[in-house]
Protein backbone atom coordinates (compact mmCIF):
# COMPACT_ATOMS: atom_id res chain seq x y z
CA UNK A 1 0.00 0.00 0.00
CA UNK A 2 3.05 2.69 0.74
CA UNK A 3 4.47 1.89 -2.30
CA UNK A 4 1.67 2.65 -4.15
CA UNK A 5 0.64 5.96 -2.28
CA UNK A 6 4.16 6.78 -3.01
CA UNK A 7 3.81 6.21 -6.36
CA UNK A 8 0.87 8.16 -6.73
CA UNK A 9 2.00 11.16 -4.60
CA UNK A 10 5.24 12.34 -5.53
CA UNK A 11 6.04 9.79 -9.44
CA UNK A 12 2.91 9.92 -11.07
CA UNK A 13 2.40 13.39 -12.93
CA UNK A 14 1.21 13.92 -16.30
CA UNK A 15 3.49 13.37 -18.86
CA UNK A 16 4.13 16.15 -20.94
CA UNK A 17 5.88 14.59 -24.35
CA UNK A 18 4.52 12.09 -26.92
CA UNK A 19 3.82 8.70 -24.86
CA UNK A 20 1.36 6.10 -25.15
CA UNK A 21 1.31 4.96 -21.87
CA UNK A 22 2.85 5.99 -18.63
CA UNK A 23 3.03 5.22 -15.00
CA UNK A 24 -0.03 3.15 -13.39
CA UNK A 25 0.75 -0.31 -15.83
CA UNK A 26 3.18 -3.23 -15.75
CA UNK A 27 5.25 -1.07 -18.44
CA UNK A 28 5.20 2.22 -20.52
CA UNK A 29 4.50 2.14 -24.22
CA UNK A 30 5.81 4.35 -26.68
CA UNK A 31 5.91 4.92 -30.08
CA UNK A 32 9.32 5.28 -31.71
CA UNK A 33 9.36 8.22 -34.22
CA UNK A 34 10.28 6.71 -37.88
CA UNK A 35 13.99 6.43 -38.96
CA UNK A 36 15.62 6.72 -35.53
CA UNK A 37 17.24 4.50 -33.21
CA UNK A 38 16.08 3.85 -29.26
CA UNK A 39 19.31 5.18 -27.54
CA UNK A 40 18.98 4.28 -23.79
CA UNK A 41 21.46 3.92 -20.66
CA UNK A 42 21.34 3.82 -16.79
CA UNK A 43 23.38 5.17 -14.13
CA UNK A 44 23.06 4.29 -10.34
CA UNK A 45 23.63 6.82 -7.43
CA UNK A 46 24.23 5.40 -4.09
CA UNK A 47 24.15 7.49 -1.10
CA UNK A 48 27.63 8.36 0.47
CA UNK A 49 29.51 6.96 -2.81
CA UNK A 50 27.91 9.37 -5.38
CA UNK A 51 26.85 12.33 -3.26
CA UNK A 52 27.81 13.20 0.27
CA UNK A 53 25.17 12.33 2.65
CA UNK A 54 23.90 15.45 3.50
CA UNK A 55 23.17 16.39 -0.45
CA UNK A 56 19.87 18.14 -0.05
CA UNK A 57 17.00 16.12 -1.81
CA UNK A 58 16.62 18.45 -4.12
CA UNK A 59 19.90 18.30 -5.59
CA UNK A 60 19.63 14.47 -5.41
CA UNK A 61 16.69 14.42 -7.30
CA UNK A 62 18.03 16.62 -10.27
CA UNK A 63 21.45 15.08 -10.22
CA UNK A 64 19.78 11.60 -10.92
CA UNK A 65 18.23 12.57 -13.89
CA UNK A 66 21.35 15.12 -15.12
CA UNK A 67 23.84 12.48 -14.78
CA UNK A 68 21.97 10.54 -17.20
CA UNK A 69 21.10 12.99 -19.99
CA UNK A 70 24.54 13.46 -20.13
CA UNK A 71 24.76 10.05 -21.06
CA UNK A 72 22.19 10.63 -24.07
CA UNK A 73 23.60 13.99 -25.19
CA UNK A 74 27.27 12.33 -25.54
CA UNK A 75 25.57 10.19 -27.87
CA UNK A 76 24.21 13.40 -29.80
CA UNK A 77 20.76 12.00 -28.78
CA UNK A 78 17.46 13.84 -27.86
CA UNK A 79 16.57 12.65 -24.40
CA UNK A 80 12.70 12.05 -24.37
CA UNK A 81 12.00 9.88 -20.86
CA UNK A 82 13.13 8.37 -17.69
CA UNK A 83 12.92 5.42 -15.81
CA UNK A 84 13.53 5.83 -11.89
CA UNK A 85 14.06 2.80 -9.42
CA UNK A 86 13.94 4.22 -6.05
CA UNK A 87 15.00 2.42 -2.73
CA UNK A 88 14.76 3.99 -0.30
CA UNK A 89 15.51 2.89 3.97
CA UNK A 90 12.17 4.39 5.16
CA UNK A 91 9.52 6.68 4.03
CA UNK A 92 10.32 10.38 4.40
CA UNK A 93 7.61 12.56 3.09
CA UNK A 94 9.62 15.76 3.16
CA UNK A 95 12.66 13.82 1.56
CA UNK A 96 10.27 12.55 -1.32
CA UNK A 97 9.34 15.83 -1.70
CA UNK A 98 12.30 17.86 -1.81
CA UNK A 99 13.60 14.80 -4.46
CA UNK A 100 10.57 14.21 -6.48
CA UNK A 101 10.53 18.12 -7.08
CA UNK A 102 14.15 18.24 -8.21
CA UNK A 103 13.51 15.18 -10.22
CA UNK A 104 10.84 16.69 -12.18
CA UNK A 105 12.67 19.87 -12.12
CA UNK A 106 15.60 18.75 -14.29
CA UNK A 107 12.86 16.54 -16.55
CA UNK A 108 10.92 20.06 -17.45
CA UNK A 109 14.25 21.66 -17.97
CA UNK A 110 15.09 19.27 -20.85
CA UNK A 111 11.52 18.21 -22.03
CA UNK A 112 11.22 14.94 -20.41
CA UNK A 113 8.68 12.95 -18.76
CA UNK A 114 9.29 10.21 -16.06
CA UNK A 115 7.19 7.43 -17.92
CA UNK A 116 7.57 4.63 -14.72
CA UNK A 117 10.09 2.48 -12.29
CA UNK A 118 9.81 0.45 -9.50
CA UNK A 119 10.30 1.56 -5.75
CA UNK A 120 11.31 -0.73 -3.03
CA UNK A 121 12.53 -0.57 0.46
CA UNK A 122 16.92 -1.13 1.15
CA UNK A 123 19.09 -0.69 3.88
CA UNK A 124 20.76 2.13 1.49
CA UNK A 125 19.24 4.80 -0.19
CA UNK A 126 20.33 4.13 -3.77
CA UNK A 127 18.77 5.78 -7.07
CA UNK A 128 18.64 4.22 -10.51
CA UNK A 129 17.70 6.15 -13.30
CA UNK A 130 16.79 4.76 -16.82
CA UNK A 131 16.91 7.11 -19.76
CA UNK A 132 15.48 7.20 -23.43
CA UNK A 133 16.27 9.20 -26.12
CA UNK A 134 16.09 8.84 -29.66
CA UNK A 135 18.54 9.95 -32.62
CA UNK A 136 18.35 9.86 -36.51
CA UNK A 137 19.32 6.25 -37.67
CA UNK A 138 22.71 5.46 -37.91
CA UNK A 139 23.71 8.95 -36.92
CA UNK A 140 24.55 8.67 -33.00
CA UNK A 141 27.99 9.83 -32.14
CA UNK A 142 30.27 7.17 -30.50
CA UNK A 143 33.49 6.52 -28.85
CA UNK A 144 35.02 5.15 -31.83
CA UNK A 145 35.18 7.60 -34.65
CA UNK A 146 38.51 9.84 -33.05
CA UNK A 147 40.74 10.69 -36.66
CA UNK A 148 44.47 11.58 -36.42
CA UNK A 149 44.63 15.22 -36.72
CA UNK A 150 41.11 16.01 -35.05
CA UNK A 151 40.62 18.76 -32.84
CA UNK A 152 39.97 17.80 -28.99
CA UNK A 153 37.01 20.22 -27.41
CA UNK A 154 35.84 20.22 -23.83
CA UNK A 155 32.50 22.32 -23.18
CA UNK A 156 32.66 24.52 -20.29
CA UNK A 157 34.87 24.02 -17.56
CA UNK A 158 36.26 21.03 -15.95
CA UNK A 159 37.63 20.45 -12.16
CA UNK A 160 34.70 22.63 -10.56
CA UNK A 161 32.86 19.33 -9.12
CA UNK A 162 36.24 17.84 -7.92
CA UNK A 163 37.13 21.24 -6.00
CA UNK A 164 33.25 21.55 -4.84
CA UNK A 165 33.91 18.22 -3.53
CA UNK A 166 36.88 19.54 -1.05
CA UNK A 167 35.80 22.90 -0.43
CA UNK A 168 31.83 22.03 0.35
CA UNK A 169 29.90 25.23 0.77
CA UNK A 170 32.01 27.44 -2.32
CA UNK A 171 29.69 28.24 -4.58
CA UNK A 172 30.85 26.16 -6.86
CA UNK A 173 29.28 23.75 -4.67
CA UNK A 174 26.36 24.09 -7.48
CA UNK A 175 28.37 22.62 -10.16
CA UNK A 176 28.65 19.31 -8.14
CA UNK A 177 25.25 19.12 -6.88
CA UNK A 178 23.30 20.59 -10.13
CA UNK A 179 25.04 19.04 -12.62
CA UNK A 180 24.06 20.88 -16.56
CA UNK A 181 23.60 17.85 -18.89
CA UNK A 182 24.74 19.31 -21.92
CA UNK A 183 22.02 18.15 -24.12
CA UNK A 184 21.90 21.38 -26.78
CA UNK A 185 25.42 21.18 -27.95
CA UNK A 186 25.09 17.27 -27.96
CA UNK A 187 22.95 17.24 -30.43
CA UNK A 188 24.47 20.15 -32.23
CA UNK A 189 27.15 18.35 -32.82
CA UNK A 190 25.61 15.04 -34.24
CA UNK A 191 26.99 14.88 -37.83
CA UNK A 192 29.72 16.87 -36.84
CA UNK A 193 31.62 15.21 -34.07
CA UNK A 194 34.27 12.28 -34.82
CA UNK A 195 34.10 11.14 -31.08
CA UNK A 196 32.31 11.98 -28.25
CA UNK A 197 31.66 10.69 -24.22
CA UNK A 198 30.64 12.64 -21.05
CA UNK A 199 33.15 13.35 -18.66
CA UNK A 200 31.68 11.67 -15.56
CA UNK A 201 35.20 10.05 -14.36
CA UNK A 202 37.82 12.26 -15.16
CA UNK A 203 38.80 14.49 -17.80
CA UNK A 204 41.61 11.94 -18.79
CA UNK A 205 40.11 8.94 -18.48
CA UNK A 206 37.28 9.37 -19.85
CA UNK A 207 39.04 10.91 -23.03
CA UNK A 208 41.24 7.59 -22.51
CA UNK A 209 37.94 5.67 -23.76
CA UNK A 210 37.98 7.64 -26.69
CA UNK A 211 41.43 7.59 -28.09
CA UNK A 212 41.58 3.26 -27.00
CA UNK A 213 38.10 2.64 -28.90
CA UNK A 214 40.05 4.90 -31.89
CA UNK A 215 42.95 3.53 -31.83
CA UNK A 216 44.12 7.06 -31.44
CA UNK A 217 46.54 8.98 -29.05
CA UNK A 218 45.96 12.61 -27.42
CA UNK A 219 48.36 15.34 -27.10
CA UNK A 220 47.06 18.17 -24.23
CA UNK A 221 47.82 21.06 -23.76
CA UNK A 222 47.82 22.23 -20.27
CA UNK A 223 48.00 25.47 -20.79
CA UNK A 224 44.36 25.60 -22.87
CA UNK A 225 42.33 23.72 -19.97
CA UNK A 226 39.23 25.28 -19.39
CA UNK A 227 39.74 26.04 -15.26
CA UNK A 228 37.30 28.31 -13.37
CA UNK A 229 38.69 31.27 -11.71
CA UNK A 230 38.09 30.21 -8.31
CA UNK A 231 40.63 27.12 -8.61
CA UNK A 232 43.45 29.56 -9.22
CA UNK A 233 44.00 30.05 -5.82
CA UNK A 234 45.33 26.29 -6.01
CA UNK A 235 49.21 25.60 -7.01
CA UNK A 236 49.40 24.92 -10.78
CA UNK A 237 49.67 20.99 -10.84
CA UNK A 238 46.44 20.93 -8.33
CA UNK A 239 44.28 22.83 -11.06
CA UNK A 240 45.58 20.45 -13.80
CA UNK A 241 44.88 17.35 -11.47
CA UNK A 242 41.12 18.75 -11.02
CA UNK A 243 40.47 19.33 -14.40
CA UNK A 244 42.06 15.81 -15.96
CA UNK A 245 40.74 13.64 -12.79
CA UNK A 246 38.17 15.01 -10.82
CA UNK A 247 35.27 13.11 -11.85
CA UNK A 248 31.41 14.82 -11.72
CA UNK A 249 31.88 17.13 -14.15
CA UNK A 250 29.27 16.08 -16.93
CA UNK A 251 30.69 18.34 -19.70
CA UNK A 252 30.96 17.08 -22.70
CA UNK A 253 35.02 16.06 -24.48
CA UNK A 254 34.93 15.27 -27.98
CA UNK A 255 37.15 15.16 -31.09
CA UNK A 256 36.00 17.19 -34.27
CA UNK A 257 37.97 18.13 -38.10
CA UNK A 258 39.57 21.69 -38.26
CA UNK A 259 36.61 21.87 -41.05
CA UNK A 260 33.83 20.77 -38.64
CA UNK A 261 34.74 22.55 -36.25
CA UNK A 262 34.31 25.94 -37.74
CA UNK A 263 30.89 24.80 -39.16
CA UNK A 264 29.93 24.15 -35.35
CA UNK A 265 31.21 27.66 -34.27
CA UNK A 266 28.58 29.07 -37.13
CA UNK A 267 25.77 28.51 -34.90
CA UNK A 268 24.70 29.80 -31.53
CA UNK A 269 26.14 27.53 -28.70
CA UNK A 270 24.52 27.91 -24.97
CA UNK A 271 27.96 26.72 -23.53
CA UNK A 272 31.36 27.40 -24.56
CA UNK A 273 33.51 24.94 -26.13
CA UNK A 274 37.42 25.06 -26.09
CA UNK A 275 40.16 22.87 -27.96
CA UNK A 276 42.74 21.64 -25.77
CA UNK A 277 44.40 19.64 -27.74
CA UNK A 278 45.15 17.06 -30.87
CA UNK A 279 44.94 13.64 -32.02
CA UNK A 280 47.66 11.79 -32.61
CA UNK A 281 48.84 8.70 -34.43
CA UNK A 282 51.18 7.81 -31.93
CA UNK A 283 49.12 5.84 -29.43
CA UNK A 284 48.42 7.08 -25.39
CA UNK A 285 48.27 10.50 -23.44
CA UNK A 286 50.56 12.91 -23.81
CA UNK A 287 51.03 16.80 -22.24
CA UNK A 288 52.92 19.98 -23.38
CA UNK A 289 53.29 23.27 -21.68
CA UNK A 290 54.53 26.20 -23.90
CA UNK A 291 55.28 23.89 -26.91
CA UNK A 292 57.61 21.32 -24.46
CA UNK A 293 56.48 17.74 -22.78
CA UNK A 294 55.53 18.12 -19.52
CA UNK A 295 55.86 14.39 -17.19
CA UNK A 296 52.20 14.60 -15.72
CA UNK A 297 50.90 11.61 -13.09
CA UNK A 298 47.39 10.88 -11.93
CA UNK A 299 44.84 8.69 -12.03
CA UNK A 300 40.99 8.90 -12.87
CA UNK A 301 37.88 8.09 -10.54
CA UNK A 302 37.78 4.30 -10.04
CA UNK A 303 34.60 2.84 -9.41
CA UNK A 304 36.52 -0.12 -7.12
CA UNK A 305 39.17 1.08 -5.77
P1 LIG B 1 4.97 -4.03 -11.03
O1 LIG B 1 4.69 -4.65 -9.69
O2 LIG B 1 4.09 -4.51 -12.12
O3 LIG B 1 6.43 -3.97 -11.34
P2 LIG B 1 4.83 -1.62 -9.63
O4 LIG B 1 3.78 -1.89 -8.63
O5 LIG B 1 6.26 -1.77 -9.23
O6 LIG B 1 4.52 -2.51 -10.89
O7 LIG B 1 4.64 -0.18 -10.22
C1 LIG B 1 3.37 0.32 -10.56
C2 LIG B 1 3.53 1.40 -11.61
O8 LIG B 1 4.25 2.48 -11.04
C3 LIG B 1 4.33 0.94 -12.81
O9 LIG B 1 3.79 1.61 -13.95
C4 LIG B 1 5.72 1.47 -12.54
O10 LIG B 1 6.43 1.74 -13.75
C5 LIG B 1 5.44 2.74 -11.75
N1 LIG B 1 6.46 3.09 -10.76
C6 LIG B 1 6.87 2.36 -9.69
N2 LIG B 1 7.80 3.03 -8.97
C7 LIG B 1 8.00 4.20 -9.63
C8 LIG B 1 8.85 5.32 -9.41
N3 LIG B 1 9.69 5.39 -8.37
N4 LIG B 1 8.79 6.34 -10.29
C9 LIG B 1 7.96 6.27 -11.34
N5 LIG B 1 7.13 5.27 -11.60
C10 LIG B 1 7.15 4.23 -10.76
MG1 LIG C 1 7.60 -3.42 -9.48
Amino acid sequence: MAEFSIIDTYFNRQNRNAVDLGVGDDSALLTPPPNQQLVICADTLVAGRHFPLDTTPHAIGWKSVAVNLSDIAAMGAKPHSILLALSLPQIDHDWLKGFSQGLYDCCDQFGVSLIGGDTTQSPHLTLSVTALGWVESGQAVTRSGAQIGDYICVSGHVGDAAFALQHLGHVLQKRLDYPTPRCQLGQQLKGLASGMIDVSDGLAQDLGHILKASHVGAQIQLDKLPISEALHILPQEKQWHHALAGGDDYELCFTISPQNYDKLLQQKLDINITIIGQITKQKGLTFELDGAHYPLQFHGYQHFA
